[in-house]
């Protein structure tokens, strides 16, 4: 059970084991937000946040970086299963401004399979932008079928289905402040 002020005991949390607590995905998202504005001092850095699992890591990433930066979301679908990527994506909601010619940073909220990063980031490259690079809160290596560097990365997991903090199941869960597994855990 969450035991800190922020791990409050939701009651929609309570069928769920922790795997990371609120307090520890903050610190560590301060300390990626700290080396990006150490990385991008003097750019023009656009971050693209893929949503939707991606937005809450979005909001605190963003107010962690200290440099002027630009905010865009990109909606994708995947026509995998409820909890396997096929890498097949489809853009529900495309960037609103060009990012020609910009630093971009993709905000992932997960790395599995790596199918659809890899999707996102080809898609992007043909915008022509200065830079791409990966910001990415989770990585699952254990089912990583194609491998990409990721520049800033959160936290390394087992090859568990998550949910919380953005990360949703069938839709609900997301607004869980820490990020846990069913309990019992029936993805393993
Ligand atoms: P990939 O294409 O790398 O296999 O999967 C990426 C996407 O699959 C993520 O953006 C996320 O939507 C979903 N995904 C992968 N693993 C998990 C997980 O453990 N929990 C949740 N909620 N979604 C996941």
């Amino acid at each position: 059970m969450p035991t800190a002020e922020n791990e409050r005991p939701m009651r929609i949390g309570e069928d769920f084991k922790v795997l990371l607590a609120a307090d520890d995905i903050a610190t560590r998202v301060r300390e990626l937000g700290q080396a990006i504005t150490r990385d991008y001092e003097g750019k023009e850095l656009t971050l693209v946040a893929v949503l939707k699992g991606s937005f809450l890591f979005m909001a605190d990433l963003a107010r962690a970086i200290d440099l002027p930066l630009t905010c865009e979301f990109l909606g994708l679908s995947s026509y995998g299963s409820r909890r396997e990527s096929s890498g097949i994506v489809k853009i529900t909601q495309d960037l609103t401004q060009p990012v020609k010619g910009r630093h971009v940073l993709v905000v992932e909220d997960i790395i599995d399979t790596g199918l659809t990063i890899s999707y996102l980031i080809s898609n992007l490259r043909t915008r022509l932008p200065e830079s791409v690079r990966i910001a990415a809160l989770l990585y699952k290596p254990d089912n990583n079928k194609i491998p990409c560097k990721i520049d800033y990365l959160g936290f390394t997991i087992p090859n568990k289905f998550v949910v919380g903090y953005g990360l949703d199941l069938d839709g609900c869960y997301r607004n869980l402040p820490f990020i846990g597994v069913k309990s019992p855990d029936d993805a393993a």
